[in-house]
């Protein structure tokens, strides 16, 4: 029997390739590589329209992304309120511009930062609250935005997983003074590398456009800034992906739905009453958001986390699953609070103990139902062990 190819976390979408040669094409007809180029201002145009937003600025990653939100408010040496279950990315950047992370546990029955511990963590020296909408699910952006206001704080979200999520009628990406994305090639919309800054404040927006690109204008020079560009060569990616997201995101939505049912007969039931043995996962999860937000709610299906109700039973089935060529990510391990270059960093039992536990499943929008069937049956049989 041919032994088929190791499944991994995900594998990019390739859009045809006539679509993306055609764009390419286009680069050798204008002969114009970088620098705000007619393919750019078109990717841009179509991802403010497809988003409903008023300002977003393409930039070469997701993290150059974080680091001029961080920057551009000017969060060097203040504290900014985040959380531990992310990845490194966020919290790394808020380091990288000099600002002082201090984690706030996440929700006792979700991914995300809890309000509630975001309230205690605030201090005189808190300046911003940093949230990650983790797996595309919206944090609590009402109460957030109350807190925010309550203590005059700004609001970052980092929407690396959020791509074309809506809620309440918009685009996640539309909440805060400023979310960013990432377009990398992983992410459920990309660009190869790539990302975005959106924000609401039209002079903000001014002076991010102007930062990402040297901050001068020709012969005006207002501020330093830094290049984080993206180029045609992005672009061109971008915009072939783009026209085919809707049915990207209905293909992963079949996907979760097969892992759903494969799954059933685990989840749900709480850990330790003996059958009971997947605690939550992702359409669980929606689920719980429906319920407490009814109304207008629509997931991008970016990740399919999986929470097993012990550190042992997880490591089980990852030593199993990796028995059959399959490998998903520990996302997110480590707890960042735990970070070995963060010293002094509060605990956050919540975080901590859900790193132990958690596995994001292969998910892509071609992944074979008979791979995923396969890794239904080997997760059921670890669990049973
Ligand atoms: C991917 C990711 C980033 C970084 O984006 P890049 O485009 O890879 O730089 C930041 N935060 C989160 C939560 C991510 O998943």
């Amino acid at each position: 029997m041919k032994k088929r190819q190791s499944v991994h976390v995900t594998r990019p979408y390739l859009p045809p390739k006539e679509e993306f040669l055609k764009r390419i094409e286009q680069i050798y007809d204008a002969r114009y590589l970088t620098n705000q180029g007619p393919l750019l201002d078109e990717l841009e145009g179509g991802l403010r329209d497809f988003l409903g937003v008023r300002h977003l600025q393409m930039v070469s990653n997701g993290t150059t992304a974080l680091q001029l939100a961080i920057h551009m408010l000017d969060l060097r040496g203040k504290e900014v309120i985040t959380t531990p279950y992310t990845y490194v990315a966020s919290v790394s950047s808020l380091l990288w511009e000099g600002a002082r992370p201090v984690f706030a546990d996440i929700e006792p029955d979700g991914f995300n930062i809890d309000p509630a511990e975001i309230e205690k963590a605030i201090t005189p020296d808190t300046a911003a609250i940093l949230g990650v909408h983790v797996y595309g699910l919206p944090c609590r952006v009402e109460a957030i935005e109350e807190i925010a206001r309550a203590h005059k704080l700004k609001v970052i979200y980092d929407a690396a997983h959020a791509f074309g999520t809506r809620y309440q009628g918009r685009a996640l990406l539309d909440q805060g003074d400023v979310s960013i994305c990432s377009f990398h090639a992983t992410k459920v919309f990309h660009s190869g590398e790539g990302g975005c800054v959106v924000c609401r404040d039209a002079e903000l927006d001014r002076r991010i456009e102007l930062a990402r690109r040297f901050g001068h204008h020709g012969d005006k020079y207002f501020f330093p800034g830094i290049n984080a560009k993206s180029t045609e060569l992005h672009a061109a990616m971008g915009l072939a992906v783009l026209p085919h997201f809707p049915e990207v995101v209905e293909l992963r939505r079949k996907v979760c739905e097969r892992y759903d049912a494969g799954l059933a007969a685990l989840a749900g039931a709480e850990s330790g009453s003996g059958a009971g043995i997947l605690r939550l996962h992702a359409s669980e999860a929606s689920a719980a958001l429906s319920a407490r937000t009814p109304g207008d709610w629509q997931y991008n299906y970016s990740y399919y986390p999986v929470v097993f109700p012990d550190r042992a039973m997880r490591d089980r089935a990852l030593a199993r699953l990796a028995e059959i060529r399959v490998f998903p990510r520990r996302y997110f391990e480590p707890s960042l609070n735990q970070l070995p270059y963060l010293a002094n960093s509060a605990p956050c039992p919540r975080s901590e103990n859900m790193s132990g536990r958690v596995v994001c499943l292969p998910l892509c929008h071609d992944l074979e139902p008979e791979i995923i069937d396969e890794i239904c049956a080997t997760i059921s049989a670890a669990c049973r062990e």
